[in-house]
């Protein structure tokens, strides 16, 4: 099954993707994670893209979909995938389609998780990242057991660079602009189901095991 998450930077995504890949079996494969893990080790890409993710820009396409295509070409996404952050434009979701088709596969379910913008601005002021192991957490929603650090490693949890105000600004700018109209490249195709996502985590993903038919 290759599922595709869409909606705002904020929307639990990324929770949920983690949820849904071990459920299902298959792998959750994030871009703003493997840019993250990029990032952290100094690779060259990290490099590339360093100032721009910073910034609450999106990375180039042409950057973006070669990484993708790399990672669905690895044994493991045989069975499928959960994409979390991919596609972010109707050139990555072009780019997908095409490369999918050549391998025989397609796209089969469109989750929208749809929630107000502000639930979005209040979830993202107080996220907290392990910049170890990429554990998340919220300041009041879940916060770690002590303060102030992750739960499974004990390193001093951050705010990410993009998670800062003035960079979230431009991140929903650049969803409403780029992003948000794959909703209808979907819909056109006939593949967007749409989850209602301002609840606690095992709601949502109690409505989407309802919806998958499981
Ligand atoms: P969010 O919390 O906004 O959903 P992500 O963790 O998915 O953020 O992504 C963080 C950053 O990584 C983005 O702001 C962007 O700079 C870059 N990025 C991730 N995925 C893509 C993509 N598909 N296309 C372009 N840039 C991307």
């Amino acid at each position: 099954m290759i599922l595709i998450l869409l909606g705002p930077p904020g929307a639990g995504k990324g929770t949920q993707a983690k949820m849904l890949a071990a459920e299902l079996g298959v792998p959750h494969i994030s871009t703003g994670d493997m840019f993250r893990d990029h990032k952290a080790r100094g690779t060259e890409l990290g490099k590339k893209v360093q100032a721009i993710m910073d910034s609450g820009g999106l990375v180039t396409d042409d950057i973006t979909n070669a990484m993708v295509q790399d990672r669905l070409g690895r044994p493991d996404v045989a069975r499928g995938c959960i994409l979390d952050g991919y596609p972010r434009t109707a050139a990555q979701a072009d780019f997908l389609g095409t490369l999918l088709r050549g391998q025989g596969r397609a796209v089969d379910r469109v989750l929208s998780y749809e929630v107000p913008e502000q639930a979005v601005v209040e979830r993202i002021g107080g996220r907290r990242s392990c910049p170890k192991c990429g554990a998340v957490y919220h300041v009041t929603a879940s916060p770690p057991r002590a303060a102030g650090v992750c739960d499974k490693d004990g390193t001093a949890l951050v705010l990410r660079d993009d998670d800062r105000p003035e960079n979230v600004k431009k991140r929903m700018q650049e969803y409403a602009g780029k992003t948000a109209p794959l909703k209808r490249y979907y819909q056109d195709r006939k593949l967007v189901a749409e989850i209602e996502a301002t609840g606690a985590p095992e709601t949502i993903l109690a409505a989407t095991r309802k919806l998958l038919g499981r």
